[in-house]
């Protein structure tokens, strides 16, 4: 017989292998906002380990949840920088804008980046502080099977459920009084209730004369014409984003039994369209069903500033404004898919407000910041910037002030000093900044067009705002056979802005 060794039979995760990584910022959770902290953390001089759990990146905007991205509403404010980047590589790369395809955009864009280290297939499950600072996490490595253990100068929590604040940070959860802020539409009794969590269908329409059956599994609820959201009950090319439950449970604790039963009433409502006796469903076929709930809130950390409703609609003119939100404060009735009302009530925004600097750090870790999701907010701000447009500016500002405060020896507090170095780094790198105006380099300034291919004001491609707002363009075109000739394009007319021109200029 031959003998094994009583440690080989009987292995404990304990004495699985650790490996010790040592970085600058250490970025937990690869969505949107985590994979433009990273990006920008790394082009600013930053050593970068990102650790994300799933095998691939976008969190919510992944072809695991398959959510579109949206941002500041207004044909004016779309977002430009590292988001603007990915999508302009993913029209590039994937013209047929397929799910998996945009997956590998995103490994790409943070794999061309030689300063960060990404980590798939991690999950952070152990944080270790000392004197109200984090000193290292622990992630288990789901398919290299071993611990690894990540020492880094500052940490940032981009994982949506803010695992984090094991370490000991301030956080909220729920539904502020309106005692506490004040809030037009802040609770009178504040409560923990939150939007819940989504799984997602997508039906793909087909030649009705080619029938395709559908057998429900036997999980499958049965659903009738008396159920509240009946009405929503049919084919569409939409994503079913109202199959929405878990608001009055709590979406990280109970999220297996959501998840079962989000499956259970997912199968349900395509059961009733495809099988609707008056044929609604001949013409479609279920094409793909999520298997990973899409979460919408919980856990927000405490930061410097607490973002408010009162704020948004004060279009949050703040000094240390480093990104903009836009979309309508959009919050969902706790009773989701049981609920006989609207599916979500839009309560205006302007478009843009600034978000400040102060959203992004913990108030009582020292060295802990925070992008997309789970920034400082009330539950009513939150239901604005959790779009994934303003979750990934977010990121880009996080990630922007943690290479500058490793730069200068800073904690992320002190870099609220500094907000202006980090406004100015954020615009030229092409992070548009309502109400403020991007210093341009003197080689910008002196730069000459050859005039008469010019269109447009030379003064307005040199006032710093770059791009066109509802004054007017701050741009101008160059037509065929002028300044682009000098990087040897000539068929077409562009429009340049004064970033281009910089950055042209500097290739
Ligand atoms: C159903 C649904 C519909 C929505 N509709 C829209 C919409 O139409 N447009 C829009 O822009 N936004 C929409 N949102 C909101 C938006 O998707 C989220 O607010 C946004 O994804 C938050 O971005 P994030 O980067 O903070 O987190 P996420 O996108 O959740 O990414 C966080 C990542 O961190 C990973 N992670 C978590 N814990 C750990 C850990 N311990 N270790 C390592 N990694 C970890 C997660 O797996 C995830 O990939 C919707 C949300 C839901 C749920």
């Amino acid at each position: 017989m031959n003998e094994i060794p009583q440690n080989v039979l009987m292995p404990s995760m304990s004495s699985a292998p650790l490996e010790a990584k040592e970085t600058d910022l250490c970025i937990v959770g690869g969505g949107m906002s985590g994979v433009c902290a990273a990006i920008a953390a790394a082009r600013n001089g930053a050593r970068v380990i990102l650790v994300q759990d799933r095998p691939v990146l976008g969190g919510n905007a992944s072809s695991e949840v398959r959510m579109w991205i949206c941002g500041a509403l207004g044909r004016f404010y779309k977002e430009s920088g590292l988001l603007e980047e990915i999508q302009l590589l993913n029209v590039y790369r994937n013209p047929g804008l397929k799910y998996s395809i945009w997956d590998t955009v995103l490994y790409e864009k943070v794999r061309a980046e030689p300063n960060i280290e990404l980590i798939l297939n991690a999950a952070v499950c152990e944080v270790r502080t000392e004197a109200e600072r984090i000193t290292a996490v622990k992630a288990w490595h789901l398919t290299r099977q071993r611990w690894l253990e990540i020492k880094a100068a500052i940490f940032m929590d981009c994982s949506g459920d803010s695992i984090l604040r094991f370490s000991g940070a301030r956080y909220r959860w729920g539904r502020e009084g309106t005692l506490a802020y004040g809030e037009a539409q802040g609770r009178e009794i504040p409560d923990r209730k939150t939007m819940g969590n989504s799984l997602l269908l997508q039906a793909r329409e087909i030649d009705p004369a080619q029938h395709v059956p559908f057998v429900p599994p036997f999980f499958a609820r049965k659903l009738g014409e008396d159920h509240p959201r009946a009405k929503l009950f049919k084919p569409t090319g939409d994503n079913f984003w109202w199959i929405e439950i878990g608001g009055e449970q709590d979406t990280i604790a109970d999220a297996d039994v959501i998840r079962d039963e989000l499956y259970s009433i997912a199968y349900g409502v395509w059961d009733f369209i495809k099988n609707h006796p008056d044929g609604r469903g001949h013409g479609w076929e279920l094409e793909w069903i999520g298997a990973l709930p899409g979460k919408r809130e919980n856990v927000r950390y405490v930061g410097g500033t607490t973002l408010t409703q009162q704020d948004i609609e004060a279009q949050g003119k703040f000094e240390d404004t480093i990104a903009y939100g836009g979309w309508t404060m959009d919050d969902h009735p706790t009773q989701a898919f049981e609920y006989a009302g609207a599916e979500t009530t839009h309560h205006a925004a302007p478009s843009p407000y600034g978000i400040p600097y102060g959203v992004l750090y913990s108030e009582n870790i020292e060295n802990l910041m925070v992008a997309g999701r789970n920034l400082s907010a009330t539950h009513m701000a939150m239901s604005s910037t959790r779009v994934m447009g303003t979750c990934a500016l977010l990121g880009q500002a996080a990630g922007t002030a943690a290479a500058l405060a490793l730069g200068r020896g800073l904690s992320p507090r002190q870099v609220a000093a500094h907000r202006v170095e980090l406004q100015n780094r954020l615009m030229d790198q092409d992070q548009w900044l309502p109400g403020l105006r991007r210093v341009l380099p003197d080689l910008t300034e002196r730069a000459q067009v050859s005039g008469d291919k010019v269109l447009g004001d030379l003064a307005a491609l040199r006032d710093g705002r770059e791009r066109r707002l509802p004054d007017g363009d701050h741009w101008v075109q160059v037509e065929d056979g002028g300044f682009w000739n000098f990087v040897g394009r000539r068929r077409f007319g562009w429009n340049v802005c004064a970033w281009w021109f910089t950055a042209i200029f500097m290739m």
